[in-house]
């Protein structure tokens, strides 16, 4: 069994103006093709074969860099193409509301905060929106394709949103501007997946 680059649920250009249609077609393509590719070269024939990726990232031996890197980047492209969505934006409603609310004070100290790591994680990287067992939410950021189900990296909890800030995700159309990037992010989540991912992981 080896791991597949998942189908998009959405066209390349659906998630336009935000995000533009040869930036998706690229990520997803080449990039996430890649990684997805390049993880199952690197479990062949190893006792990591056969396994979840989430089993494999939470167990990783960090010195392990062909998994570290290509399994980061196979999970954490999947998750980023499920909490995106053309009819998304807007706010959280529910009991994530209320966890949110709960660590930051409002929604738009969510934003400040989620859009602060992902504007300084420096180079390439991640910010995440997190759960932690029992229900409270936190932001932070890893570096390359680390993600915070992997041991010791600093950030803890699983992911229910994950913005990739390495340039390849938005360098076509914004350039240098990464915070206009991370504004237009906020336009296409797809707060109804994050809430079930919520509920899933609280
Ligand atoms: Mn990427």
């Amino acid at each position: 069994m080896s791991f597949e680059l998942p189908k998009l649920t959405y066209a390349y250009d659906a998630l336009e103006p935000h995000i533009d249609a040869r930036t998706m077609e690229i990520h997803h393509s080449k990039h996430h093709a890649g990684y997805t590719n390049n993880l199952n070269g690197a479990i062949e024939g190893s006792d990591l074969e056969g396994k979840t990726i989430e089993n494999i990232l939470t167990n990783l031996d960090l010195e392990n860099k062909a998994v570290r890197n290509n399994g980061g980047g196979f999970y954490n492209h999947r998750l980023f193409w499920s909490v995106m969505s053309p009819n998304g934006g807007g706010k959280p409603s529910g009991e994530l509301a209320e966890a949110i609310n709960s660590t930051f004070g409002s929604f738009e100290a969510f934003k400040d905060a989620f859009k602060k790591a992902a504007a300084t994680q420096f180079g390439s990287g991640w910010a995440w929106l997190c759960v932690l067992k029992g229900g409270k939410v936190e932001v932070c950021a890893t570096a390359n394709q680390d993600n915070p189900l992997m041991p010791s990296i600093g950030c803890g909890g699983t992911p229910i949103l994950g913005v990739d800030v390495w340039e390849h995700a938005y360098y076509l159309n914004y350039q240098n501007r990464r915070p206009d990037y991370l504004e237009a992010f906020f336009s296409v989540i797809n707060w109804e997946e994050v809430a079930a991912l919520y509920a899933q992981n609280k």
